[in-house]
């Protein structure tokens, strides 16, 4: 240990910061975790993933909205359902995966200890507790896991009651008539479909002319359509010109001269690094105009080498997934332990209503690097377990290298989705091809067989190179849906 209080200081106690620490714990190394926060878990345990989808979750189920094409939605919606029903599992899920992750920390042997801690030197920190105490404590490597912070623009009136962000939503005392969100990214478009599918009146404000650009545009007009039939107004190519806090409501004036009022406005337009409180200088790190920070993506090691930073510090793509790996991948190589490159392939998801998923490329990511596709679609009304389900919408788009025939990026929107992408996912680190999902039977009635049925679609216009003819021949059996 070099004479250091611990092998590895991790800062923040996230996804990325949990998993790092588990390592580190399971290599029996020193490790510590400090965070601000007197309970454990992050911002994807206390504002971010978790409450964001166990409040999804109930609203669903409340609401009766799987159901709603046979039964209409459930009379709870028309009385109102209150915002203490919401929170009432939102607080036991919280308190579980609180134990939970104390209970991981216990047995691994990883230490905590709860402040603010700041760099001052390169193998040493100070920790101020809220009692006003400080400890100062050295290590042979750190771990940068403090995640991000909302985006608070002067412009907003932030009340905490009426005008909120991200981070201060989920304390509603009661649910808002009419809801206003700023900002259609990820959690904006997420909070505002939940909240429409509890008949909430929202709009959804997002000054650029598009939205979720990372996603296949034929699938963005699709979700889009879809949500403005549940009843979100979306405004596309609105900037925000001036926003009063009108007491019982706001007031928002766009650029374009229309203007929107709201018993409640969420302004979730973007979020920043959680960096400043860290003084960097000390140890000479720079941080970029989000306050993010650099790393060799393949180490997560900074420009200094014995610090390494993991999950949404270092920017996109700013998962609780993506971090757990990040976190678990940077402790490895900081403790000098062989491990697995990362896979090429990750799933987004992001949990609207409907819920869309995508993993590997788009249709204009193919077009802009020139890559010849194929391209096979399935509707998930064309599978018997969406018929039963009732589904009345739903469509997974698969896009196929025409050269190689390998899987190179599968979209779906629907209910599912963020399950069904790992088959995607799976087949694309796999290097699997469309032929997969040709020779492969697949359970029925599933959702599943619309990879079956996209498969199929493209399959069948998609050439078939001679010396392929060959193998394929051997391969086919009477039963192949082909023959
Ligand atoms: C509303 C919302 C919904 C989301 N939904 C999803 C989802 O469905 N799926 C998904 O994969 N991701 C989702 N995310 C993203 C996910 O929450 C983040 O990617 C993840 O939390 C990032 O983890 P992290 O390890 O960077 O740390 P974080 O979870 O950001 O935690 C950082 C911790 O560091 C602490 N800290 C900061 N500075 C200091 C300091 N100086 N000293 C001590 N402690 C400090 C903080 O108190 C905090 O506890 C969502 C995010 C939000 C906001």
């Amino acid at each position: 240990m070099n004479g250091h209080d611990y092998d590895l200081i991790i800062i923040g106690s996230g996804p990325s910061g949990r998993a790092a620490a588990i390592q580190a714990g399971k290599l029996k190394r020193r490790v510590l975790v400090i965070d601000r926060k007197d309970r454990l878990g992050g911002v994807s345990v206390h504002t971010g993933t978790i409450p964001s989808k166990t409040l999804r979750e109930t609203m669903l189920n409340l609401s009766g909205w799987r159901e709603r094409s046979f039964y209409g939605l459930s009379y709870r919606v028309k009385d109102r359902i209150s915002a203490e029903d919401l929170k009432a599992r939102l607080h036991m899920t919280l308190d579980y995966e609180v134990d939970v992750l104390e209970h991981q920390f216990n047995r691994n042997h990883v230490d905590t200890l709860n402040g603010l801690a700041r760099f001052v030197g390169p193998h040493e920190i100070e920790v101020a507790t809220e009692a006003g105490e400080t400890t100062r404590l050295t290590a042979s490597k750190f771990l940068i896991a403090t995640g991000t912070k909302t985006y608070r623009p002067d412009y907003v009136p932030f009340n905490g009651r009426t005008v909120v962000d991200g981070d201060e939503f989920l304390e509603m005392e009661a649910i808002p008539r009419s809801l206003a969100v700023i900002g259609a990214g990820v959690i904006g478009v997420e909070y505002a479909t939940m909240f429409s599918a509890l008949d909430v009146r929202v709009t959804l404000i997002e000054p650029r002319e598009t939205f979720l650009d990372f996603i296949d545009r034929r699938l963005i007009e699709d979700f889009t359509h879809q949500i403005r039939e549940n009843g979100v107004d979306l405004r596309l190519g609105s900037a925000v010109e001036r926003i009063e806090d009108a007491g019982d409501h706001v007031e928002i004036s766009l650029a374009n001269k229309r203007h929107v009022r709201a018993e409640m406005l969420l302004f979730a337009a973007g979020r920043m690094g959680a960096t400043s409180a860290l003084n960097l200088d000390a140890v000479g790190l720079k941080t970029d105009h989000r306050n993010r920070i650099a790393v060799d993506r393949r180490t997560y090691q900074t420009a200094v080498p014995h610090i390494y930073a993991t999950g949404d510090v270092i920017g996109h793509p700013s998962l609780a997934s993506t971090s757990l790996q990040q976190g678990r991948v940077a402790a490895c190589h900081a403790l000098e332990t062989p491990t697995l490159p990362e896979s090429p392939w990750y799933p987004y998801g992001i949990y609207s209503v409907p819920e869309m998923s995508t993993c590997g490329m788009s249709e204009e990511e193919l077009q802009e690097r020139g890559i010849p596709y194929e391209v096979g679609v399935a509707r998930f009304r064309e599978t018997s377990r969406g018929h039963i389900m009732g589904l009345e919408h739903g469509m997974l788009k698969m896009l196929l290298s025409l050269k190689t025939r390998r899987v190179l990026g599968v979209q779906i929107v629907g209910e599912g989705a963020t399950e069904l992408i790992h088959i995607a996912q799976a087949v694309m680190n796999l290097k699997g091809t469309v032929d997969y999902f040709v020779q492969n039977t697949f359970n029925y009635p599933t959702l599943a067989e619309a990879y079956k049925i996209a498969g199929l679609d493209a399959f069948n216009r998609m050439p078939i190179p001679e010396e392929f003819k060959v193998r394929r021949k051997e391969a086919i059996t009477p039963e192949d849906p082909q023959n």
